[in-house]
């Protein structure tokens, strides 16, 4: 185990963690709700087409969706039960968005029968490419990315360092946390398929300081066949340390170009649970079917990490755990950057790595008051990749959105939210770039 004191990325902010009510409290499994919804895009790319009819019975593991083209990835049914309604549900976007009414049956069994599984000594990289894909698995550390899209290396591009991301610098999160804790042998299960994939020479597992137990937890439990590739790296606590530019700098040096992808400078960075998940579902040619989930926040009286099925509604989260009577705001996420919801109606999906909730106590209801800005510059010294928040901020006040893409690089913003964190005059940056992110995109599709 080494410790990459001096190793850092520039700027970055210090939030308050506020991980200690949740950091050491095992992963238990959450009840089944009555009912499941399960939208059909639960990651970037193509929604996922629907193999079974309204009305049908499947059973817990089954094929509800298969993938549609290359960027898409299955959906896997989350428990036994009957197929209430194919149709348009709530999403964490506010948008009405495709999905599947699922309801479980009560008394069934719940197992999950194994399918064909991915052998590690035989498969080829294509095949693990498949079996991921099968699988349904995208980035759990939130970006819901499709994981076997981002392990295809390109022609004439070549992986030299599988970076492991155990970072989990968000706040309140903990999730990642009791999954290196509790699930080392799927994390190098894992990993053994991902080097074989990668053909990477060298494999980091980066941890924050803030995490001990888990650092040395996976450095005393790392098999005898991966001692020599694999390097468990403890990094200094600082947010956004777990952004995939900020770890491949602080772990290899390299710098990703602006508007590059890690492989430009040689790695290929996995969430830890996503590789836990692949560790996990691979060697049993299974699907995800849930995942664990940091509950917490001011607002949640029985806190903890739960494992909860894909689909489960927040309100049943919510009614199930508990909260203040003054609850006010709820995160997908954590605060820096989960978005807020607008409706407990929505579920869970695969990129849901906690649900935080605040109360009227903590301001939750209205966002604090903005002002004019001062030209301070705090927003320039935070910002980790040297944008200039202060002036997209003013071009996004003015509509000005081609500007702030073409001469101003908005479109390498990762919406940390370091910026909003530390501006005095609460503007709400990170918003204001959503929204012009969102329109640069949509004026391109057209
Ligand atoms: S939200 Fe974007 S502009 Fe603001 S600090 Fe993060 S990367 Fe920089
Ligand atoms: S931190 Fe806020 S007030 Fe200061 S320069 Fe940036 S936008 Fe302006």
């Amino acid at each position: 185990m080494r410790l990459f004191s001096k190793k850092t990325f520039a700027h970055g902010v210090h939030p308050p963690e506020a991980k200690e009510a949740t950091a050491g409290l095992a992963i238990r499994r959450f009840p089944f709700p009555p009912s499941l919804t399960i939208p059909l895009s639960q990651h970037i790319g193509k929604p996922a087409v629907p193999v079974v009819r309204e009305g049908e019975e499947v059973i817990r593991g089954q094929l509800l969706a298969e993938p549609d083209g290359f960027m898409s990835v299955a959906m896997h049914a989350p428990a036994s039960g009957i197929v209430r309604r194919i149709g348009l549900m709530p999403s964490a976007s506010g948008k009405m968005v495709p999905g599947i009414y699922l309801e479980p049956f009560p008394g069934s069994s719940q197992e999950v029968p194994d399918g064909a599984g991915v052998d590690l000594e035989s498969a080829t990289a294509d095949e693990i490419i498949a079996g991921i894909q099968a699988a349904g698995i995208v980035g759990l550390g939130g970006a819901a990315f499709p994981t076997h899209v981002k392990l295809k290396i390109p022609e004439g591009k070549r992986c030299e360092t599988l970076i492991i991301n155990g970072v989990e610098c968000e706040p309140f999160l903990t999730t990642d946390h009791r999954v290196m804790l509790e699930q080392s042998d799927d994390i190098f299960m894992g990993i053994r398929y991902l080097m074989k994939l990668t053909q990477a020479a060298k494999c980091f597992i980066g941890i924050e300081a803030n995490k001990p137990d888990a650092a040395q937890h996976l450095q005393d439990k790392l098999p005898a066949d991966l001692q020599a590739e694999v390097e468990v790296a403890v990094l200094p606590v600082k947010y956004p340390q777990g952004a995939e530019k900020m770890l491949i700098t602080a772990l290899t040096g390299h710098e990703v170009p602006s508007g590059g992808l890690p492989i430009e400078v040689g790695a290929v960075v996995v969430n830890v649970a996503t590789t836990a998940e692949i560790g996990r579902l691979l060697p049993v040619g299974q699907g995800i079917q849930e995942r664990v989930i940091t509950v917490t926040g001011p607002a949640v009286k029985k806190k903890g990490n739960y494992r909860i099925l894909i689909g489960t509604p927040l309100r049943f989260i919510l009614d199930e755990v508990g909260v203040e009577d003054d609850i006010a705001r709820v995160f997908m996420g954590g605060p820096m950057m989960g978005p807020a919801v607008s409706s407990l109606d929505i579920p869970v999906v695969k990129g849901t790595s906690g649900v935080t909730a605040f109360t009227l106590r903590e301001g939750g209801d209205t966002p604090p008051k903005e002002y004019p800005c001062i030209r301070c510059a705090y927003c320039v010294d935070a910002c980790p990749i040297f944008l200039n928040p202060s002036q997209l901020g003013l071009l996004a006040k003015n509509g000005e959105f081609a500007t702030m893409a073409e001469e101003h690089h908005l479109m390498d913003c990762f919406e940390c939210g370091s910026c909003s964190f530390v501006c005095p005059s609460h503007i709400p940056l990170v918003q204001h770039f959503r929204v012009a992110k969102a329109a640069v995109r949509k004026a391109k599709a057209s």
